[in-house]
């Protein structure tokens, strides 16, 4: 491992100027130069709209966006390039699978299958669906650390399930899930399942086909991409028979007057003139991680993490929620300090420079589920050391001082 590269915040501009200590990467990650650069570079010398000219500078820029597609494939292990659709993000990758996958396959009396630990984006565009056709929504339950209980599996997911969406990790107190169970037991009765990777996919190889995965939703700017961006990733031949979300330029084949016919998959998903920069942005992020190695990045945030929990959980008056095995804990720390509210520890921390999330964090139902009106979350990422860890402690035992308490 080049230590070096892993444990330089030297990359980041933003927090190499700034008196801050950044600890909020599940909600979006910092920039390195290399993808700001890359970003200004395309606005310099490449940019151009895509799929339409019949010009160079036209070519140049559509090879640079589809090149993008190959490195996304190449990352996730997905079988083809074509499997790659670029969305605005994981919520838009949710809201396009739920509507075109509703359109084809779901009928009255069909069952939608979600976890309580869903981030809101992967439970709001299912209840719609199962609104707008009269299906049933499901949860499997999870336990006091927020993990899918895997003997309720079999129960919840039944014959008449037809697709099942879950996290692989979640957002609001780090948990892995257990999704290939859920992945088995819904291929077992032929239900298509689709994963949450926003908080997975910048952490740990995700291989698809390894997983055996129908569809995974992830977004570029928690992995050192642009916002605006993100994927879904399909099986081609389910792609193929999903009705296109959005209709319009770009996503056709003939327009008639009154009946068109759509372009091949992913661009048949891909309405319009997409964010074309961000997506080369999101090709030098996925070169930043290339770069790393993927296996590096994990085995660093577990070591961090474990420092992190053992340290936090150690404090007086702290609770840490979610896994207590690191095995299963993705790059988050999650607590409750007695007496005070999230917002206050935010806020008090903040006094210090620390950049944290307090709330739900979208994830409503699992905080209901686990008695809690809301968490304060710190996350990393591979610009964060040792020393932030040991900074964040240090911080914390000041926290209910300042609030009048021992
Ligand atoms: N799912 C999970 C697990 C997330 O952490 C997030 C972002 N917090 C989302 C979905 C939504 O991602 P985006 O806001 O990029 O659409």
């Amino acid at each position: 491992m080049n230590e070096k590269i892993i444990w330089g915040k030297t990359q980041f501009p933003l927090i190499n100027n700034k008196e801050i200590l950044y600890l909020d990467s599940a909600a979006t990650t910092q920039k390195p130069l290399s993808v700001i650069e890359r970003i200004a570079q395309y606005n310099e010398s490449s940019h151009a709209n895509i799929h339409r000219g019949a010009y160079s500078l036209s070519i140049e820029a559509t090879d640079l966006y589809d090149e993008v597609r190959e490195k996304v494939a190449r990352l996730i292990s997905a079988g083809a390039r074509d499997e790659i659709v670029f969305t605005k993000g994981t919520t838009d990758s949710f809201n396009l699978l739920a509507f075109s996958i509703g359109e084809t396959f779901i009928n009255e009396g069909d069952e939608i299958v979600i976890s309580l630990a869903e981030h809101h984006s992967n439970i709001l565009p299912w209840q719609a669906l199962a609104r707008r056709k009269g299906a049933e929504l499901k949860y499997l339950p999870v336990d006091d650390e927020g993990r899918i209980i895997s003997s309720e599996i079999a129960n919840v997911i039944s014959p008449k399930t037809k697709i099942v969406s879950v996290t692989m990790v979640s957002n609001a107190i780090g948990t892995i899930q257990p999704v290939r169970e859920v992945i088995k037991r819904a291929h077992e009765l032929g239900a298509l399942v689709a994963l949450d990777g926003a908080q997975s996919v910048p952490h740990m190889k995700v291989d698809v086909q390894d997983l055996d995965c129908d569809f995974l939703a992830f977004s570029a700017h928690k992995m050192f991409g642009p916002t605006g961006v993100g994927v879904l990733y399909g099986k081609k031949e389910i792609l193929e028979k999903m009705e296109p979300y959005q209709t319009g330029g770009d996503m056709i084949e003939y327009v008639e007057l009154y009946e068109s016919s759509y372009a091949p998959v992913p661009t048949k998903f891909e309405a319009g003139t997409p964010n074309i920069e961000g997506v080369v942005g999101f090709g030098a992020a996925i070169d930043f991680i290339n770069e790393l190695g993927i296996e590096n990045i994990y085995e660093y945030e577990k070591k961090l993490t474990k420092y992190a929990y053992d340290k936090v959980s150690a404090l007086p008056h702290i609770t840490v929620h979610g896994a207590s095995d690191i095995d299963e804990r993705g790059s988050v720390v999650s607590f409750s300090v007695e007496d005070v509210h999230p917002h206050d520890v935010a806020t008090v921390l903040d006094n210090y420079g620390l950049c944290l999330r307090a709330g739900h964090h979208c994830a409503q139902p699992l905080m209901k589920r686990l008695g809690l009106p809301s968490t304060t979350r710190a996350s990393f990422s591979i610009y964060n050391n040792f020393e932030d860890i040991d900074k964040l402690c240090e911080s914390l035992k000041e926290v209910r001082k300042w609030l009048g308490y021992n």
